[in-house]
C-alpha cells in the first residue's frame, strides 16, 4: 500500500489523480491533500477520501475547513505544512500538481526527501532546472513526468536513450490555431480558456492558447531528459492523439498514443514500471478524425520562440520567462492586458532582467521575485 500526498488536490490534475486512485483502493491510500483557498471543495474531498492531513495554503481557508471536516482529518496551513506533507516520513508518492511557481518549494521538498515525485507542476522544473534534478539524484527520489508529452517520451525511452536523434513534442495548437493575427488582439479570457481538446485549469489553458505551454514543456524536456535545445522540436497536432515522438538514428520513430485524458499519464506515474487500469477508454483510430501534423507558426505565437531563447540563454532566464508569463497571464485573465500583450510583457521582462547563474533554491526564489516585479512594472505603464 502506497501513501499518496496530492499537492493541488482541488485542481484538474488533482481530481483526475483521485479518480485513478479510487479505482485501486488495494494499492493506494490517500494520505494527504492540499489546496490553496477553496475549502468548500476540500471539505467534500476530505469527507470522501478521509486523508490524515489536509493542508490549505491560505490561513483563513484552513480555519474555515477545520470547523467542518471529520475529526480524523488534521488540518494544517501554509507553505511550511505543504513541505511537511511532501516530505513526511509516511508519504511514499507525491503528486506535484500545484499550478505555477507556488509549487516550487513543495516539489523541492518531495524531491529532496527521496519520494516518487509525479511531476505535473512543470513550472518548478522551469524555475529550478538542474537544482531539482540534482536534489532528486542525491536523495534517490524518482521524478516521473505527468505532463502527457513527457510521459509519452518517458515511456518511449524505457529501452534507453542510445541512438536518440531528437524528440518532438506534440502541441494541439490551442483554441487560436486558425485565428488570424489581427483577431488575436481582441480575444477574451473566456475564449482563451476554451481549449478544444483538454479540460484544464485556467492558467495552463491560457498557456496553451499562447503556445507558452509548449515553450515551458521544451524547457521541462531539456531538464528531464538532459537534451540540448536543438534536439527538442515542436509539432502541431490538433487531434491530440499522438502525445510525442522520439526519433532514433536508425530511422525508427517511437511514439505513445491515447485519447486526450490525463488519467493515462497519471496512472502510469503511479504504477510505473508496470501498468494498471485508469478509466481511460480504448483508442479506436478508425473512429478518429485523420491525424494532422503541422509546423508551429512562430510569428503568430511568439511565446514559443521566447522560451527557446530563454533556454539557450540559460541560468536564470527560464525562471524569468516563467515569472513574467505568470504575471502576464494573471493580468490577461483579469482583463488588464490583451492577449498579445502576454508575449510582449515576457519579451520586455527578459530583455530588462539581468541573467545570473542560479546555484541555490534561495537564488531561484530571489530571481523569481525580481522578475515578477519587473514584469509588473512592464505592465503598469499600459494601465495608465
Ligand atoms: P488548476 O488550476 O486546475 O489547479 C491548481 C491547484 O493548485 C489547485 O488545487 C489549487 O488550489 C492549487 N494552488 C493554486 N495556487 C496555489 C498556491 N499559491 N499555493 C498552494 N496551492 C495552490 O491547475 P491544473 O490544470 O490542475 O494544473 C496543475 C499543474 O499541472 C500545472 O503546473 C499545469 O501546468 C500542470 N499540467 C496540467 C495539465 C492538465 O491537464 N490540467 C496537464 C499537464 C500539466
Ligand atoms: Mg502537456
Amino acid at each position: 500500500m502506497k501513501n499518496i500526498a496530492i499537492l493541488g488536490a482541488t485542481g484538474s490534475i488533482g481530481i483526475n489523480t483521485l479518480d485513478v486512485l479510487s479505482r485501486h483502493p488495494d494499492k493506494y491510500n490517500v494520505f494527504a491533500l492540499s489546496a490553496n483557498n477553496n475549502w468548500e471543495k476540500m471539505q467534500k474531498l476530505c469527507v470522501k477520501y478521509m486523508p490524515e492531513f489536509a493542508v490549505m495554503a491560505n490561513a483563513d481557508a484552513a480555519e474555515s475547513l477545520r470547523k467542518v471536516v471529520p475529526d480524523e482529518v488534521t488540518v494544517l496551513q501554509g507553505e511550511g505544512s505543504l513541505n511537511d506533507i511532501a516530505s513526511h516520513q509516511r508519504t511514499d508518492f507525491v503528486m506535484a500538481a500545484i499550478v505555477g511557481g507556488a509549487g516550487l518549494s513543495s516539489t523541492f521538498a518531495a524531491a529532496s526527501s527521496g519520494k516518487r515525485v509525479m511531476l505535473a507542476n512543470k513550472e518548478s522544473l522551469v524555475l529550478g532546472g538542474n537544482l531539482l534534478i540534482n536534489a532528486a539524484k542525491i536523495s534517490g527520489a524518482e521524478l516521473i513526468p505527468v505532463d502527457s508529452e513527457h510521459s509519452a517520451i518517458f515511456q518511449c525511452l524505457q529501452g534507453g536513450k542510445e541512438g536518440l536523434n531528437k524528440i518532438q513534442l506534440t502541441a494541439s495548437g490551442g483554441p487560436f490555431l486558425k485565428t488570424p493575427s489581427a483577431e488575436l488582439y481582441n480575444v477574451t479570457p473566456k475564449q482563451a480558456c476554451n481549449h478544444p481538446k483538454w479540460k484544464m485549469g485556467r492558467k495552463i489553458s491560457v498557456d496553451s492558447a499562447t503556445l507558452m505551454n509548449k515553450g515551458l514543456e521544451v524547457i521541462e524536456a531539456h531538464f528531464l531528459f538532459q537534451l540540448l535545445p536543438s534536439k527538442i522540436e515542436v509539432v502541431i497536432h490538433p487531434q491530440s492523439i499522438v502525445h510525442s515522438f522520439v526519433y532514433f538514428e536508425d530511422g525508427s520513430v517511437l511514439s505513445q498514443l491515447g485519447l486526450p485524458d490525463m488519467r493515462s499519464a497519471i496512472s502510469y506515474a503511479l504504477s510505473f514500471p508496470s501498468r494498471q487500469t485508469s478509466g481511460v477508454e480504448d483508442l479506436d483510430l478508425t473512429k478518429q478524425a485523420p491525424l494532422e501534423f503541422l509546423s508551429p507558426d512562430m510569428d503568430r505565437f511568439k511565446c514559443l520562440g521566447l522560451a527557446y531563447e530563454a533556454l539557450e540563454k540559460g541560468g536564470s532566464a527560464p525562471g524569468t520567462l516563467n515569472a513574467a508569463n505568470e504575471i502576464a497571464v494573471e493580468a490577461f485573465l483579469n482583463k488588464k492586458i490583451g492577449f498579445l500583450d502576454i508575449g510582449t510583457t515576457i519579451e520586455k521582462t527578459l530583455a530588462i532582467t539581468p541573467t545570473s547563474s542560479l546555484d541555490t533554491l534561495v537564488s531561484v526564489v530571489e530571481n523569481d521575485l525580481l522578475s515578477r516585479q519587473i514584469a509588473q512594472s512592464v505592465i503598469e505603464p499600459s494601465l495608465l
